[in-house]
């Protein structure tokens, strides 16, 4: 089949603290008149997630994911659920040697749903609900995302070491739990390094099976092979129009604009929407002196095949 639009493969459209109603409503038909016909909203932690879901419910061609973004990672309110095991393991972290088996799972195979995950709830709604109790409940949490439509990989997931007085330990320990329940729902993931990919490919490595892209990839030309060399597709946004990237082959890059931030030229200092996927896909086909259909084509098929879409 030939793909003759875009996917924006990592935005932020759902989220209300970034866009207005109307300006969600007005995005969605500038992507569309630009050949964006597809976008996945990226949950960063677990209200957030739910509000992609909901988000996701009303808009045709509008995926969603859920994910805990690492910024996250020391705060016991959203992540209380996947890091009880945290404090024992600890010792462990940042050695290839953890995984995910030495988790303590409540195993409640006859509990309920926790009341939140229940049919639609409004943004209004999830915001009120208590977050302590969300993730205490792996199994329940695994059981309600298996039943989830259109939810298409877990993330955004990963290592941010940017800002000063960041938590190794607890991000890593973070990521291999959201990995496993990747691997668990048999989904791919959309992963968030920064400054770190020193520690991301020893955990990856303790998760073979798992296929996925690196969102905004900011990483060496030696963290590029590295990358690839565990099949991973790679992102590339609005920052090639204004820095130098490593790029692989068209074979593996997805685009994405990763709206409201990073912005491509020239409409920097204006909020980024998903439309600016086009814009993406003009600057790569000149820097690649591949044709537009090209780089379109190739990078639709590239992320239907990682989506499954
Ligand atoms: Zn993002």
């Amino acid at each position: 089949m030939k793909n003759d639009y875009l996917i924006d493969t990592h935005c932020h459209l759902h989220d209300l603290a970034w866009f207005t109603p109307a300006q969600q409503a007005d995005f969605l038909v500038q992507a569309h008149q630009s050949k964006v016909q597809e976008i996945i909203c990226i949950g960063t932690n677990h209200q957030d997630s739910l509000q992609a879901d909901a988000f996701a419910a009303l808009h045709t061609g509008v995926y969603w994911t859920y994910g805990i973004h690492p910024e996250f990672a020391s705060r016991p309110d959203q992540t209380s659920i996947i890091l009880d095991s945290r404090a024992e393991n600890s010792s462990k972290l940042l050695t290839n040697q953890y995984t995910c088996a030495t988790m303590e799972v409540r195993n409640e195979e006859n509990a309920s749903l926790p009341q939140y995950f229940d049919g639609e709830k409004t943004t209004s709604e999830s915001k009120k609900l208590p977050q302590n109790t969300i993730l205490q409940d792996y199994e329940g949490l695994k059981r309600c995302l298996a039943q989830k439509t259109r939810l298409i990989a877990i993330g955004e997931i990963g290592l941010d070491y940017h800002y000063e007085g960041y938590d190794a330990a607890a991000q890593i320990c973070l990521l291999e739990h959201l990995l496993q329940l990747a691997v668990d729902l048999g989904l791919p993931v959309t992963l968030h390094i920064r400054n770190a990919f020193a520690d991301v490919w020893p955990v990856l490595d303790n998760f073979p099976s798992l296929k996925g892209v690196i969102h905004s990839f900011t990483g060496s030309k030696k963290d590029l092979k590295q990358a690839l060399s565990r099949d991973f597709y790679i992102g590339v946004n609005g920052l090639i129009t204004y820095n130098t990237i490593s790029l692989p082959p068209l074979e593996k890059i997805v685009l994405e604009t990763d709206a409201p931030f990073l912005t491509p030229v020239p409409f920097r200092g204006t909020i980024n929407m998903p439309g600016y996927v086009s814009v993406i896909a003009a600057y790569l086909s000149n820097k690649l002196g591949e044709a537009e259909e090209i780089i379109v084509e190739q990078t639709t098929k590239n992320a239907r095949e990682l989506f499954k879409i």
